[in-house]
């Protein structure tokens, strides 16, 4: 009943797109067939893309987004597209297909897994992150993957300046961009991001970006193999936060 009803209310949404000021930040992992759940199939991947085209939704960089913010200028309405980990189909699968409709994404990269296997998931190469890097921004995601909030001070620093590290040393340009692993963090984990020099920082907190959201904790909607079309269209054009309240939302 509770998913009918959230089913029912995302097709009633009257919108295509969110008010002018306020921006979506759409979280993706992996793009592939691979069975599990942080995964969006190729064609679904591409047919959500061509929906954003369609509808002439802007899309801007993560980069963009923050550069508005921290000036208090209109967000736009936009739409930013972000993937984390760093799997390599985000390469293979994801890129030619923003490429075709000029879109930028940020990338989060697990430093630790550039150019290697995890359970036999392939991470892109250092070469990979660069031919992307046109388009694709490469924010850091940490070296392990840890929650931070369950580490030292000192550790949490290492794994986040780790990452950092290593993507400026793929791209030789400053990496700006940050990514709580599950969105775990707590006031000392920002005070580490804003030390380091971020941006901005993404969680997975579930919401859209208005001009008072927290540039080092800013909110994202999970798009997933869960995600019905339906629901994706409902995701780029609701606040969402008058969702969580009503209970609908997970
Ligand atoms: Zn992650």
């Amino acid at each position: 009943m509770k998913a009918f009803i959230k089913q029912l209310f995302f097709l009633l949404a009257p919108k295509p797109r969110l008010p002018e000021n306020r921006a979506v930040i759409l979280m993706y992992h992996s793009v592939s067939d691979w069975d599990h759940f942080a995964t969006v199939s190729p064609a679904d991947f591409e047919k959500q893309m061509a929906y954003l085209a369609a509808k002439k939704i802007p899309v801007v960089s993560l980069s963009e987004l923050a550069r508005r913010h921290a000036r208090s200028e209109s967000l736009g309405g936009a739409a930013v597209i972000t993937f984390d980990d760093g799997y390599r189909d985000n390469y293979t699968a994801a890129y030619p297909v923003l490429r075709r409709f000029g879109f930028p994404a940020t990338v989060f990269v697990e430093s630790g897994l550039i150019g290697r296997d995890n359970n036999g998931i392939p991470h892109m190469n250092a070469d990979e992150m660069r031919q992307m890097s046109d388009l694709v921004e490469l924010g850091a995601h940490t070296k392990s993957h840890p929650k931070l909030a369950n580490l030292s001070p000192e550790e949490a620093h290492g794994e986040i300046e780790h990452s950092k590290q290593a993507v400026e040393a793929a791209l030789g340009k400053p990496c700006t961009l940050f990514a709580y692993p599950f969105g775990n963090y707590n006031q000392g984990t920002i005070s580490i991001v804003r030390g380091l020099g971020f941006d901005a920082a993404v969680t997975v907190k579930e919401g859209t970006v208005c001009r008072e959201s927290k540039i080092l904790e800013l909110p994202r909607v999970s798009i997933d193999r869960s995600t019905t079309f339906a629901q994706f269209k409902g995701k780029l054009s609701t606040t969402v936060d008058w969702y969580e309240r009503l209970k609908l939302w997970h």
